[in-house]
């Protein structure tokens, strides 16, 4: 039985399954693809990098396992470098766990057992040894997203308001009267302890993760020193985190009643209005802050998975995809324009034609905007690939969800191929400049026709 969703074409280790294990595997590589995405992503500036990332597994023909990357611009070398560092590294760790179970009469516990939290670089045990020196390349190359993840929207400055105001328990204050009748906060003890435990660290993180002047400190001035008191501060937050949402599951929501309830005092009083929102989720803004930890966490798998074991190879042929779309035009007119607006827009056409000759400087021809999104041109790769007989895994990992109609692109595809090729992370069902990637002669969906309206008609996808 074929798992993982893999179209063969050639056998592939992962055609051996049952229906048992298929669900659990799936989601193992689904998880690990979703991750490298995210980890791809390094720059701050511009409109956000966003990353898309396939798998294709070794074949009869090609030993090396094959990493298709593409970027929302040209892929950078530092991002496909660090693709095949990271995996590289841990399949070498893979490796060492390997022999360490052939080590003789007393072979060391499961690496998993020998995990506890932060793993410093000095360890001797050569396993995590490798595991800690691939997560301190993997935090210096994700420094300034994680800079501006902590300090976006000045959340962390929101949080160490409500912290201090809570522990400094002003028996006055109303906000916090309020609190304690509400949910009997923050009398528990257990509570109070590991909420004071989790604004000690977040305060070593905000001093430990400082944003150096410019990209091209990046790497000089993180030293392996500051980056491990960064990993050690993830690694407390984490845990310090979940414990305190497993205690109390309202924590969050506490937190942010609590701050507006001082950002309306602060607004009473006459002071500067606070520069950030009033309902802050700060579950969401420590996931972010830990994305890059929980990301690792998942790539890691890789050494203890045999599903992934079979797709990740002591090289790694790294593949970028950039693709142009051709170019394409619409004609803008009166009579299509009044066609779109309704006939009872009570505008003459004098004044439609004035507004055309200002909107695209007289020319009727207006150039169709957009490239092709990064999850499609990862999808066309793949589906060559498959076309030519190897074996591919039918999952696409994105560091965020997909456009609305990149979503249906890839609900077009399943449909005409049969072929049920999925992204990670759905769509957020927003539009975006979008083109097509070549001529076609792919029956169109009806969703996927509503496109000719941003699109050329006669650029639709061959697949
Ligand atoms: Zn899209």
């Amino acid at each position: 039985m074929k798992i993982l969703k893999t179209d063969v074409g050639r056998h592939s280790p992962l055609d051996d399954d049952n229906v048992v294990h298929r669900v659990y595997r799936t989601a193992q590589v689904l998880n690990v693809l979703d991750a490298l995405a995210r980890l791809l992503v390094h720059k701050i500036d511009g409109s956000g990098q966003v990353f898309a990332v396939g798998i294709v597994p070794p074949s009869l023909t090609q030993a090396s396992a094959r990493i298709i990357i593409s970027e929302n611009s040209d892929v950078t070398e530092a991002a496909k470098n660090h693709a095949r560092h990271v995996l590289q590294g841990l399949h070498a760790a893979r490796k060492l766990v390997k022999q360490e179970l052939k080590g003789g009469d007393s072979p060391p516990p499961p690496l998993w057992n020998r995990i506890s939290g932060f793993i410093p670089t000095d360890i001797t045990d050569p396993s995590l040894h490798k595991l800690a020196e691939i997560e301190t390349v993997v935090v210096r190359y994700s420094w300034l997203k994680m800079c501006k993840r902590f300090r976006k929207a000045n959340r962390h400055t929101a949080f160490f308001t409500v912290y201090d105001a809570i522990l400094a328990h002003n028996a006055e204050d109303a906000a916090l009267k309020s609190l304690e009748a509400q949910y009997g906060w923050p009398q528990a003890d257990d509570f109070r302890e590991e909420f004071v435990f989790l604004g000690q660290v977040l305060r070593e993180l905000d001093k430990a993760l400082q944003q150096p002047l410019s990209d091209e400190q990046i790497g000089e001035v993180q030293s392996d020193k500051q980056i491990g008191w960064v990993r050690s501060a993830l690694a407390d937050v984490h845990v310090s985190s979940k414990t305190l949402r497993a205690r109390m599951p309202k924590v969050s929501d506490m937190c942010a009643a609590y701050h507006a309830d001082l950002l309306a005092r602060s607004n009473a009083q006459g002071k500067a209005k606070a520069d950030f929102a009033q309902d802050i989720d700060f579950n969401h803004w420590i996931d972010k802050v830990l994305s890059t930890y929980t990301d690792f966490r998942q790539l890691r798998r890789i050494i203890g998975s045999p599903t992934l074991d079979a797709v990740v190879t002591e090289e790694i042929e790294i593949t970028s995809v950039v693709q142009s779309p051709a170019e394409a035009f619409v004609f803008v007119t009166v009579d299509n324009l009044r066609d779109a607006l309704g006939t009872n827009l009570g505008v003459d056409d004098d004044d439609l034609s004035d507004f055309l000759r200002k909107r695209f400087q007289m020319d009727e021809r207006v150039k169709v905007r957009g490239c092709i999104h990064c999850e499609c041109a990862v999808l066309a790769e793949l589906n060559s690939i498959r076309r030519m007989g190897d074996a591919i895994i039918s999952y696409v990992g994105v560091s965020k969800p997909s456009c609305s109609v990149s979503s249906e692109y890839f609900a077009t595809y399943r449909k005409v191929t049969q072929q049920d090729m999925q992204t990670t992370r759905g769509t957020h069902d927003q539009v975006y400049p979008w083109r097509c990637l070549s001529r076609t002669t792919l029956p169109i969906g009806r969703s996927a026709r509503s496109c000719r309206t941003c699109c050329d008609p006669s650029s639709w996808p061959r697949l």
